[in-house]
């Protein structure tokens, strides 16, 4: 196909799918430390995480070894329903804002789910019915990865407890709703059902919940019942590797119409659909085949890569967790409730952090909500899609970049990742377009705050 006679969708065919996950571990130049026990400070053992997580999710977490994991074949069926996902060259915005860059998006929100998250969700499920389990326990922030997960133990049959942050679940009763609708049983978290629930609401009996609260939740209810094991749907190794589909798609659409994207452009909360994205173009960039231009994006209000730490930290704020080297704002923080429900996590994946910290990802950018919104509004009624708050953070420096080519004359290809909906979110866009969406950007010593809980560990 000619360059210059590029359609509006670049589809692939159903043959085109991935048939092996990539595991970027296998060619980063310097591995992320590992992840450490919390009481003795040692590289955590294949045997200490099975308690956990599912053998070989296990296997595939600590893998550093192989470029690539094949897709089991029930997997591959599953992503036929909804893969590959278009990858969409957004001509409308293009003459909208009146640049000479190309703008491409993939866009992963064509799902019920309505995220990225369905790509690992059934992944994990699949893993743990051929283990022989009962059933899975996870938490869910804005209920993106609930869904997803819903979806796929009501595919294979698997039971579900799922730990919904209890702000998110009075804020969107139809999540709840999805998820039931699927199987899933939901309690909003914290809960009285579980010990460190009931100490949290003793400290706190109105606690609106946190991501951190949740997961404290769902690990201990996974590792105190027979059959059942614990999932996460972002910052995990495993999980950034089952969205590498995202990325290999994408790098062969651009084959199709031989083209390559200058930028690359992801919002990251845990890191999975950025690092998916990302996957096959950065193959090429460790491999010093190419060079793209990586930007991480993430909201004002929970700046974990542009203002936190690079060091060891929980993952959890009851401070159970193994210990992950990572961008971090401390376990105790606490993000404002901004709208990107997705993004409130105080943490980044350590694959993601290590290469921000290597410089292999180019740029992080922050960005407020109010303006995060403007160009979600401006985007869907140019585009014809309503983004995801989430999403709409690449939009935003999507659209800043375009018009940085107008004014240069530069016609760079820039791709971004469209990980979801906003379906679920309307009603965040129904107060910015009130009128009454604020930004909260946290002040210096709301962070130190956090920091202090960051424990000491080399
Ligand atoms: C969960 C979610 C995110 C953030 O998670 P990552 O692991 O960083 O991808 C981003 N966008 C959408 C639509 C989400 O549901």
């Amino acid at each position: 196909m000619a360059n210059g006679n590029i359609p509006y969708k670049i589809y692939l065919s159903e043959e085109e799918i991935p048939r092996a996950w990539y595991n970027i571990r296998a060619d980063m130049k310097t591995d992320h430390r590992p992840i450490l026990h919390p009481g003795t400070l040692q590289p955590m053992t294949a045997e200490e995480l099975e308690p956990v997580f599912c053998t070989e999710l296990v296997k595939q977490e600590l893998n550093d070894k192989d470029r690539y994991i094949e897709i089991p074949k029930p997997i591959r069926d599953f992503y036929k329903m909804y893969r590959p996902s278009p990858l969409v060259r957004a001509y409308c915005l293009e003459r909208a804002l009146d640049t000479p860059a190309k703008i491409y998006y993939k866009y992963e929100g064509g799902n019920t789910s309505g995220s990225h998250k369905l790509n690992s969700a059934i992944a994990q499920a699949y893993y743990a019915k051929e283990q022989g389990l009962k059933g899975v326990t996870t938490e869910t922030g804005a209920g993106q990865w609930g869904t997803a997960l819903s979806m796929a133990c009501g595919y294979f049959g698997l039971d579900l407890k799922v730990f919904m942050v209890k702000i998110s679940a009075q804020q969107k009763p139809y999540r709840k709703t999805v998820m039931e609708t699927f199987g899933a049983k939901v309690t909003p978290s914290p809960s009285d059902t579980t010990n460190i629930g009931r100490k949290m609401l003793e400290e706190d009996p109105n606690s609106g919940g946190s991501l951190g609260s949740a997961i404290s939740e769902a690990v201990e209810v996974a590792v105190t019942s027979d059959g059942y094991k614990y999932v996460l749907g972002s910052v995990l190794n495993m999980v950034l590797l089952h969205q590498s589909v995202i990325g290999q798609e994408s790098k062969a659409a651009f084959e199709k119409i031989d083209d390559y994207p200058d930028l690359i452009i992801g919002c990251a909360g845990g890191g999975s659909n950025l690092s998916g994205l990302m996957s096959a173009f950065m193959a090429d960039k460790l491999a010093g085949k190419t060079a793209p231009y990586f930007i991480a994006v993430e909201p004002a209000s929970c700046p974990s890569m542009t203002r936190g730490k690079f060091a060891y930290d929980f993952c959890d704020t009851g401070m159970t967790t193994p210990l992950a080297k990572m961008y971090t704002l401390g376990a105790t923080f606490r993000p404002s409730s901004n709208h990107a429900g997705g993004l409130r996590f105080h943490g980044m994946a350590p694959i993601l952090s290590q290469l921000y910290h290597d410089g292999f990802i180019d740029e992080v950018r922050a960005i407020e909500q109010t303006e995060v919104f403007k160009a979600a509004t401006l985007f869907a009624r140019h585009e014809g899609t309503l983004p995801a708050p989430e999403a709409a953070h690449a939009i935003k420096v999507a659209i800043d970049e375009a018009l940085k080519c107008k004014q240069t004359g530069e016609k760079k290809t820039i791709l971004f990742g469209l990980s979801g909906t906003g379906y679920f979110d309307l009603g965040a866009y129904m107060q910015y377009n009130e009128g009454t969406m604020t930004d909260q950007i946290p002040t210096d010593e709301d962070l130190r705050r956090g920091f202090e809980a960051i424990p000491k560990v080399e």
